[in-house]
């Protein structure tokens, strides 16, 4: 079976459906066809700045929210990253094979480095994309399911892995991204100019998986729309609606021209009633079932503690192969 890795942050108190749709949900049907490994990259979380008590608390949340939309622990490896120390220590190392310029040129460290103001923002921002890379080689990923902002970080990844073995000897497998793209970026509901994002989004451009479904419904009625009043897809002329059609169609799995054309001669304020409860019926199984996981946090440490032993099964080989590639003495 092909590898595949992947990982999201416990940067909020819920995921998105950015995250469920352009990401997550190719998770949970990858564990079918591919030796799976999924994780909540809480190192990656505390990059720009965190507290202690809301870490630990979302760190679980982000991991009952993973098994609430399906992912099952017999069919794949769910863990928390810091609980593989092994994720740093690759990551140490390939900051040794990247270049500064290279670094420099992530766009998504010059995005929120902006808006952090760039002398506030930590090296661990600015070295997100290696210890990202170190995420996805340890495990010998073929595929890498994200989203469309990940493309150039997944770019890095794959150049770092031939430059490693180029230098060292083959070590590492070279990941593919897997990006599907009707759903590879949802914008926000009020700047369709942006992806939807956990830290950057204002709350009323985000539909959240654990927000009260009022809530989300009152924000999709206010999501921005754009001129005229024929419900269109075009991305470019029609950025809002089109992201309105292209929830509506993943989340009902009907086609984009099939809604079209169920909604010709009605308006925009129908097609976001509809919308709002099939998100409402999407869901509230999925936070029923979160909260059933959160309601023993014993229960989920304990199914974590697994999955971390799982994934350092394997990080640990790869790990140790990297080392004695490098030349570093063999441990006692
Ligand atoms: P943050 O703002 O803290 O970076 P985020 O919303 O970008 O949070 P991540 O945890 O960084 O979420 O990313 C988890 C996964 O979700 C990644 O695979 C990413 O590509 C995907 N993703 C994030 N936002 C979107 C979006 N708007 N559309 C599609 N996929 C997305
Ligand atoms: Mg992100």
């Amino acid at each position: 079976r092909p590898r595949v890795l992947s990982g999201i942050q416990p940067t909020a108190d819920s995921f998105h459906l950015g995250n469920y749709l352009g990401a997550v949900r190719n998770w949970v049907a990858m564990q079918e066809t591919h030796d799976a490994f999924y994780c909540v990259v809480d190192l990656h979380a505390i990059t720009a700045g965190h507290d202690p008590v809301v870490l630990r608390q979302r760190t679980r949340v982000a991991a009952a929210q993973l098994l609430a939309v399906g992912l099952d622990p017999e069919r794949c490896t769910l863990f928390v990253q810091s609980q593989v120390p092994e994720h740093a220590q690759l990551a140490w190392v390939l900051s040794c094979i990247t270049g500064f310029g290279e670094a420099s040129r992530m766009t998504q460290f010059k995005d929120k480095s902006a808006k952090q103001g760039a002398d506030r923002s930590s090296v661990g921002l600015f070295t997100y994309p290696i210890l990202q890379a170190a995420d996805i080689l340890l495990y010998q990923a073929d595929a890498v399911p994200v989203g469309e902002d990940q493309r150039q970080h997944l770019e890095l990844t794959r150049d770092l892995a031939q430059r490693f073995n180029t230098l060292f000897g083959a070590t590492f497998t070279v990941p593919a991204p897997y990006i599907v793209r009707d759903t590879a970026k949802i914008v926000d509901l009020q700047d369709p100019s942006a992806k939807m994002s956990k830290s950057a989004s204002s709350p009323a451009g985000l539909i959240e998986l654990l927000d009260d479904p009022a809530r989300s419904a009152k924000k999709i009625r206010s999501a921005v729309t754009d001129t005229g009043r024929e419900v269109t897809f075009d991305q470019a002329a029609k950025p809002g609606v089109s992201n309105l059609l292209t929830i509506y169609a993943a989340l009902t799995a009907r086609s984009i021209d099939e809604l079209v054309e169920a909604y010709e001669g009605k308006g925009y304020g129908d097609l976001k009633k509809d919308l709002a409860a099939v998100v409402t019926e999407f869901v509230t199984p999925i936070q029923e079932r979160t909260r059933a996981y959160l309601d023993d946090p014993a229960q989920l440490d304990k199914l974590l503690a697994i999955g971390a032993e799982k994934a350092r099964a394997v990080a640990s080989t790869t790990l140790a192969a990297a080392y004695d590639r490098i030349g570093f003495l063999p441990a006692a």
